[in-house]
């Protein structure tokens, strides 16, 4: 019998669709006149980068917005504006990216991991338990791969212990928890708008708060020199005045060249999650019907944006997961493993984060982790190649999965 032709895929796991002409037309206007930077305005002029933070504060009906360099630069500056001190121990969910741990210790802190359960989300029981200790104060939520945890649950620990939420929505801007946007619950939060992220300026990160003291002190930290009466989404100039002289400039602003292309696609944000979601249905109804592959189950009041997909081959030993994740590369299927000892693009697991000395071990996250794998799915991909991409999956997995 001849063997049938395997298929494969051909089209780029990181390819964003282009930014829109909107976008493009009104970059090349600033480009034309020169004027990028932010407070390079005229006296009665609102800059884009001032317009992006009223529209995206409107957007999450928060008060406050401040565009920043990146997220990571935001958490930053979060951290430092929320009143994190040098030494103070930060709790952080286990599972998340780089940036996150780089942004505690960047602010001098300490970390303390919390562990995670099988839907990917933080132990809301290991929470409490390290929320209950005299030292905790602040903790940094990473939605993780859009995946958002009780967050009921989740505030009620944080008001009984007096803990501080900020919250990392690098994946979960456009989510909600039971109607509720993902971003509103925390003192607190950041966004991204790097390329890969849900609106896309190459980097870029913006930071919400209600929190008139904590947005004059970040927008301060960012940068702003004197001229932060040219903020618009910010409290009255007498909260400035106290704390001016007080705190740093560390130079994290955004520049009007990409509040520009970010206007547009905030506008069409909400239509762009739904699209995502329908490729991530498509994908996960298909990869649950296939032995041996489970996605997390989500909670109905979730309202993620699925813009990755992430699944488990739970059983299956480090050998088989390699050679599972090569025949899909071979066939085009680029899949990354949060199970890999060594960082590996732009997945690390939290052994990697050496830099804060010996992490403790945390069972289950290692479980977890070990089994995990974790896919783009850039709007640039129709319905049909998420159909495809599932008919490589299956074909390989019937013959390497056991
Ligand atoms: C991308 C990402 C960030 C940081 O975003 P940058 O804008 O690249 O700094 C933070 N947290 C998570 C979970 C991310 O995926």
């Amino acid at each position: 019998m001849i063997e049938a032709e395997k298929k494969r895929f051909t089209k780029d796991f990181t390819l964003q669709e282009p930014i829109c002409e909107e976008g493009i037309e009104k970059a090349v206007a600033i480009l034309k006149s020169g004027k990028i930077h932010r407070y390079n305005v005229d006296p009665d002029e609102k800059g884009e980068a001032a317009l992006l933070e009223e529209e995206f504060a409107a957007y999450m009906g928060k008060k406050y917005c401040l565009a920043c360099a990146s997220c990571g630069s935001a958490m930053y500056l979060a951290l430092k504006s929320a009143g994190v001190k040098p030494g103070d121990k930060v709790l952080c969910n286990a599972y998340t990216l780089a940036p996150v741990p780089g942004a505690i210790e960047n602010a001098g802190a300490a970390i303390e991991l919390v562990d995670i359960v099988d839907d990917y989300t933080i132990d809301l029981d290991d929470l409490e338990k390290k929320a209950a200790a005299p030292d905790a104060k602040w903790f940094m939520l990473s939605h993780m791969r859009g995946h958002i945890a009780n967050m009921d649950r989740l505030m009620a620990i944080c008001n009984a212990h007096g803990l501080v939420l900020i919250e990392d929505c690098a994946h979960t801007m456009g989510a909600r928890w039971d109607g509720k946007k993902s971003g509103s619950f925390g003192a607190v939060a950041c966004f991204s708008t790097q390329t890969y992220k849900h609106m896309n300026s190459g980097e870029g990160g913006l930071l919400v708060t209600d929190d008139p003291d904590l947005i004059a002190r970040a927008i301060i930290y960012s940068g702003s020199y004197m001229l932060y009466e040219r903020h618009t989404s910010r409290p009255g100039m007498d909260v400035f005045e106290s704390i001016k002289t007080m705190v740093p400039n560390y130079s994290c602003r955004m520049d009007n060249l990409r509040a520009a292309i970010l206007r547009p696609q905030l506008k069409v944000l909400d239509a762009q999650c739904e699209r995502w979601n329908k490729r991530y249905r498509i994908l996960e109804q298909g990869l649950n019907a296939i032995d041996g592959i489970t996605c997390p189950r989500r909670d109905p009041r979730e309202k993620y944006v699925g813009s990755s997909i992430q699944f488990s081959l739970t059983g299956q030993d480090e050998a088989t997961i390699k050679r599972f994740l090569a025949e899909c590369l071979q066939q085009g299927v680029e899949l990354k493993w949060f199970g890999n000892k060594e960082p590996v693009g732009f997945t690390s697991a939290y052994e990697s984060w050496r830099y804060f000395g010996t992490l403790p071990h945390l069972a289950n996250t290692k479980r977890i982790l070990a089994v995990m794998c974790d896919m783009r799915i850039p709007l640039t991909f129709t319905e049909d190649d998420c159909r495809l991409i599932l008919d490589i999956i299956k074909d390989i997995s019937a013959t390497v999965l056991t």
